[in-house]
């Protein structure tokens, strides 16, 4: 167990040093370890000020100044903020902050625009997909008809026709764009005309882009799409949950009344202020250039794993994030990222498309820059960070090599120190 941290981390913890332990591990862990799963990020102070504030203690329901409680000013000063701040962002008339997580936004606007049993064209999880856009395991596969569109073979992209004859052949009510594990850009143009001329809506689930959207740097899902979704903590580096976003006043109802009462109850108020906290810092010129160091990390750690001969899915990426294919290498994501674990990297292991393998031992590594470029890397680390890796890869069972990468690792993150001011 770790030392429990003195200072800010420990402050009100102090009667329960079992957590307060826990926390200060996990703290540790961040600190010197380097954070390359594309699903997390580096929150500020300031978004941890307004996420665990007094906020928690305030119950409602409904939408600012409509609340079914009393007592709600000051927390509808803050959710129209963050709504307010979500809007000019995205360049967008409207927004929902409430939902508790990615998931829940997805699901509540299926359940909001459309009618059970209605047919979904969205990415299969197998090609890079994420499972709240109609797997079968969650509810939105159970209660919609779900077709699936995946990559082409050959350019591991979007293949536009496929697309479009499947939305002929299978008249889907909406075309969802959008996945966890897909590195290219989307052409949202196209898939509007698609869309368009089968009746359906689009929906654009932007999570691991929306940071790159918010400051020009990848194409703007408006105004192609109906309705855009994202999660405010991968890369928009905010507090943990999720948006809806739209402009036609129309779908404004139903929107809103899928979220509440459709998937949730009442808002989680405090995580609102930490919305508005990071929104806020969104706005900031700052914002911008995380995301071009974002963009060009990425570019810096894709060349330095391909010049060390390992394979990129498509050939490299067009925003954060990243997949290895190492199935050339004869080894798995599983061997491999539980290797660099050892060493101090933090990696998931994810399918590729056409994955030979299964989901338990796939044949990927998913990577992304986003947290690695908020605590300062910059294009020396990642290139760094690649040598390791691909070191990791040839040899993931020699242990003293491992040991020898997590003490260079711990030497690189204490240059780059977070959470000590
Ligand atoms: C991460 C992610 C989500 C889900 O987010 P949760 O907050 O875990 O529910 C939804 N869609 C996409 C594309 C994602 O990458």
């Amino acid at each position: 167990m770790y030392e429990v941290e003195k200072g800010y981390f420990s402050v009100g913890l102090e009667g329960d040093p079992a957590l307060a332990a826990a926390i200060s591990g996990e703290l540790a862990r961040q600190r010197d370890g380097i954070e390359l799963i594309a699903s997390e990020n580096l929150v500020s102070r300031r978004v941890l000020a307004a996420q665990g504030s007094v906020l928690t203690n305030k119950t409602v329901e409904g939408l600012p100044y409509r609340r079914y409680y009393g007592g709600a000013d000051y927390a509808d000063a803050i959710e129209a903020l963050a709504v307010e701040r979500a809007c000019r962002l995205f360049g967008c008339r409207f927004a929902n902050v409430q939902p508790h997580s990615g998931s829940n936004a997805n699901a509540g606007v299926f359940l909001g625009l459309l009618k059970l049993g209605d047919t979904i064209l969205s990415m299969d999880v197998a090609a890079g997909g994420h499972i709240s856009h109609g797997h079968p395991a969650t509810l939105t596969g159970r209660d919609y008809r779900i077709v699936r569109y995946g990559v082409s073979r050959r350019t591991e992209r979007l293949d536009l026709d496929e697309i479009a004859s499947l939305a002929r052949e299978h008249r889907p009510k909406m075309i969802v764009a959008g996945g966890s594990a897909y590195p290219r850009a989307i052409d949202f143009e196209a898939l509007r005309r698609i869309a368009d001329e089968v009746g359906a809506l689009l929906m654009v689930d932007m999570a691991h882009f929306a940071g790159l959207v918010a400051t020009g740097l990848h194409p703007h899902p408006f105004p192609h799409a109906h309705v855009v979704t994202t999660t405010t903590y991968k890369s928009l580096r905010g507090a943990r949950g999720g948006l809806v976003l739209w402009n036609d006043e129309s779908l404004s109802d139903r929107i809103n009344h899928g979220i509440f009462p459709g998937v949730q109850g009442s808002v989680m108020m405090h995580v609102v202020a930490g919305k508005a906290a990071s929104l806020g810092e969104a706005l900031e010129p700052g914002f911008g250039a995380y995301n071009q160091a974002v963009v060009e990390n990425a570019r810096s750690l894709a060349e330095g794993l391909a010049g060390r001969g390992l394979r990129l899915v498509s050939g490299g990426t067009d925003c954060g994030l990243m997949l290895v294919d190492l199935t050339p290498k004869g080894t798995d994501g599983g061997t491999v990222a539980k290797a660099l674990e050892a060493a101090g990297l933090a990696v998931n292991k994810n399918q590729i498309p056409f994955d030979p393998k299964p989901p338990e031992a796939p044949s990927g590594l998913r990577l992304s820059s986003n947290a690695g470029t908020a605590r300062g890397f910059g294009k020396a680390e990642f290139e760094t960070i690649a040598g390791w890796i691909a070191a990791v890869v040839e040899a993931p069972g020699e242990t003293a090599g491992l040991a020898r990468i997590a003490t260079e690792v711990r030497e690189m993150c204490a240059g780059f120190p977070i959470y000590r001011d």
